[in-house]
């Protein structure tokens, strides 16, 4: 899925990616969705390596406007995934302890330990995004941070966490079709913020925003994807094959255990065979 990764120090120009593409799969929507459970199978049974070998860190950023379906990819990719082994993470509005602290502080609390796989609904980008569109900290300030973020995500990567950041790219058309279908279904209307019309009328600032995003901060150890998500089904298609292949590529094995395992099915078959009398 190379198609979809940003190549470190690229300049990135969104009109170019098509938010519609389905290219990279050889079919339709009904075989994507029951390819997509093969890999939510995959996915299942990797997961439970990575959490028994307790060695790999594996963090996943999720960003893109309003409806671009960070929710669904959380909900579909993670399909019969362990939930035990899977930490969601979202940022909201920061509170004012948070706003006390620098904007890494809350972020870095809730990186994935040994053995874990966090997702993050939205993340530090929102304080080179929103941040910088509704210009809540001076130009000074947000400019300096591409490069912080990109020492930040270093870090985590040289200490031994995988990092996978996915942006969402839907079309503004397809957003307003969603957006619609919210206010018209009384059972979405929980998903709809009436903030949401008036940050849709900021969609050129946001955009260029995020392909700044894009280009200062692909790394090869922390790599952007841009993700075509007009079609949800190939939007998670997407997605769960490049995880696939990633925890794949960690060559993870189960631990070998620190007793000897025949050793003790040769105690445990005699343990069984005690007659019922002898075990008070
Ligand atoms: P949602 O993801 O739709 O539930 O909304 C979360 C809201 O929190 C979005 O409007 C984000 O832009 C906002 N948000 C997240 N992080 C920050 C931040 N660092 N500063 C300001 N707003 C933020
Ligand atoms: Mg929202």
């Amino acid at each position: 899925m190379k198609k979809y990764l940003v190549k470190p120090a690229t300049k990135v120009d969104l009109r170019v990616h098509d938010p519609a593409d389905t290219s990279a799969y050889n079919g339709g929507k009904k075989h994507g969705k029951e390819d997509l459970a093969k890999l939510n199978r995959e996915l299942e049974a990797l997961q439970e390596m990575l959490f028994a070998q307790h060695e790999h860190r594996l963090l996943i950023v999720l960003q893109g406007m309003d409806t671009s379906g960070k929710d669904g990819v959380i909900r579909h990719v993670f399909e019969g995934v362990n939930p035990q082994g899977v930490r969601v993470a979202g940022f909201k509005v920061p509170t004012p302890i948070e706003l006390d602290h620098d904007y890494l502080w809350r972020v870095h609390a809730r990186t994935p330990g040994r053995g874990e796989m966090v997702i993050f609904n939205r993340s530090h980008y929102e304080d080179v995004l929103v941040v910088r569109v509704h210009a809540l900290v001076p130009e000074k300030v947000w400019s300096k941070r591409y490069a912080q973020i990109n020492a930040f995500e270093k870090t985590l990567a040289e200490e031994g966490t995988t990092i996978l950041k996915f942006f969402l790219h839907i079309s503004p058309e397809e957003q307003r079709e969603r957006l619609r279908a919210r206010l018209e279904d009384p059972t979405k209307h929980w998903k709809y913020n009436p903030g949401d019309l008036k940050e849709r009328q900021l969609w050129g600032k946001y955009t260029k925003a995020y392909e700044d995003v894009l280009s200062k901060t692909s790394t090869t150890q922390a790599p952007w994807y841009v993700i075509p998500a007009d079609k949800k089904w190939y939007r998670n298609w997407v997605i769960a094959s490049i995880l696939a292949e990633t925890l794949k590529g960690l060559k993870m094995s189960y631990p070998e255990p620190e007793y000897d395992a025949a050793a003790e099915l040769k105690a445990f078959e005699q343990e069984a065979a005690l007659p019922k009398a002898s075990r008070k």
